[in-house]
């Protein structure tokens, strides 16, 4: 009797392993199965002797960007090559194909009752919202140089452009070791990755705060004479710019106005704006995080405070969280949350479609149009309406120093405002020097691709 009871426990206690395990079986298949489907060095899928199509990666108007269904075929032209480097990775895996590791289950057509078992069979298709000639168009206007540039359609959320330089053809991966200056940060998708310091770019953030908090700010006359005390020492300006108004003081980047400006909105108030925009806040989408920015004035001295209003201090931005930001300005108050996946679709069958989401309420429609009105001000008395091919634009530059011996990072950020081309924008060139004339060609060729690419 004490035998079979014995017996009879441990049957139990095995079963309940058993049960437990099962569980712990199924709820990894349920949670993980994608993710080793498609995970790079799975055997049964991609070095499996009967490797199935995994399909083809095209741009928003069907040019082949890669692929996939016999071993590893990128475009031919070199420059797109080059221009697709940070998202589609190269073929030594020093860079990762990102968007291939967040949709791979999808283009190789699996789902979790059905598995891998059409693979094999029909071939999947990612489409991208990115337009190859725009792509195109940005490196070449980069010229080489380090930086970034990016657009998107600020009412769908699809990029049309994101670049980031240097970069390599991934054909020809090239030994990175032996010219470090050159490939600086190569591995960097420096539009998601990267954070810099804004300089005047940021005097957005402080105009919307002022504007929101500021009664009568917009009928307000600032005096600039080049210089001014704020707490215990004294802002320089770039020039000495008299009285101005608060669209004036914008659009001539005057750091005396925008110093006193601070100071008066002080650092709380400022910090909480920051928060509101996103600056500090990370963006996902398409398995993909932009770095966040930095702002931090809990121990500034009043000055410093103030330098941060400016831009200065130890501000940083992330370029794509930044052209959200524009977007918002353009629609608003708040805008679309960016994208670059359209659609993944398996066969004839749709794994993955995009859809539009809006992002929080980043500032008031007040502000909004306001800073809008006074950012077209800027292109029209500062900047230039050539540059932005005859289309109803705002935008702010910025010039951040980077220390002896080195060029300013030139900055430059803004949207149109037009039905057809609802576009934000944001380029930054390091070591560029003056934000303005380093970035406005560049923003020009850009949107000049963008409106053939979107008709
Ligand atoms: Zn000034």
């Amino acid at each position: 009797m004490n035998k079979i009871a014995k017996r009879a426990w441990f049957t139990m206690v095995l079963a309940g392993v058993l049960v437990i395990g099962m569980l712990g079986v199924i709820a990894r298949y349920f949670t993980q199965a994608d993710e080793w489907v498609s995970f790079l060095s799975s055997p049964y899928i991609y070095r499996g002797e009967n490797s199935p199509d995994r399909g083809t990666v095209v741009d928003r108007d069907g040019t082949l960007l890669l692929d996939l269904t016999h071993g590893r075929q990128y475009a031919e032209s070199e420059t797109l090559r080059k221009a697709m480097l940070h998202l589609l990775g190269d073929s030594q895996g020093y860079i990762a194909p990102y968007l291939l590791d967040e949709y791979g289950d999808e283009m190789l057509g699996f789902d979790r009752v059905n598995g891998a078992y059409h693979a094999g069979q029909d071939s999947g298709t990612l489409k991208m919202t990115l337009s190859a000639d725009v792509q195109r168009a940005a490196l070449n206007a980069l010229g080489g140089q380090k930086g970034t540039v990016g657009v998107y359609n600020y009412k769908t959320g699809e990029i049309l452009c994101m670049v980031s330089g240097p970069t390599y053809d991934p054909l020809d991966v090239p030994d990175v070791a032996a010219d470090p200056d050159r490939y600086d940060g190569v591995y960097v998708n420096r539009f998601m990755h990267a954070v810099y310091a804004p300089g005047s770019t940021f005097k957005l953030v402080t105009a919307a705060a002022a504007l929101s908090e500021i009664d009568g700010i917009t009928s307000r006359t600032f005096h600039c004479e080049g210089s001014a005390q704020v707490g215990s020492e004294t802002v320089i300006c770039n020039g000495v710019h008299g009285d101005v108004t608060f669209a004036q003081a914008l659009a001539k980047s005057c750091n005396v106005a925008f110093a006193e400006l601070a100071a008066e909105l002080g650092p709380e108030t400022l910090t909480r704006y920051v928060e509101k925009i996103g600056i500090t806040d990370s963006l996902s989408f398409d398995g993909l995080e932009t770095k966040r920015g930095h702002f931090d004035v809990s121990d500034a001295t009043t000055y410093e405070a103030a330098w941060a209003g400016v831009g200065q201090y130890t501000d940083q931005i992330n370029p794509c969280q930044f052209m959200v930001f524009m977007g918002a300005i353009a629609n608003g108050g708040t805008a679309a949350m960016p994208y670059l996946v359209e659609e993944v679709t398996f066969g004839d069958s749709e794994k993955y479609s995009a859809k539009t989401q809006m992002t929080d309420r980043l500032l008031s429609r007040d502000a909004a149009d306001a800073l809008a009105e006074m950012m077209h001000y800027a292109v029209v008395n500062t900047y230039g309406e050539w540059y932005f091919s005859g289309l109803y634009a705002g935008a702010k530059s910025g010039t951040a120093e980077r220390g002896e011996g080195l060029a300013a990072n030139a900055l430059f950020a803004g949207f149109v405002q037009d039905p057809d081309y609802p576009l934000a924008f944001v380029v930054v060139v390091e070591g560029g020097g003056a934000g303005s004339s380093a970035c406005t060609p560049i923003v020009q060729q850009v949107l000049n691709a963008c409106i053939v690419a979107m008709d």
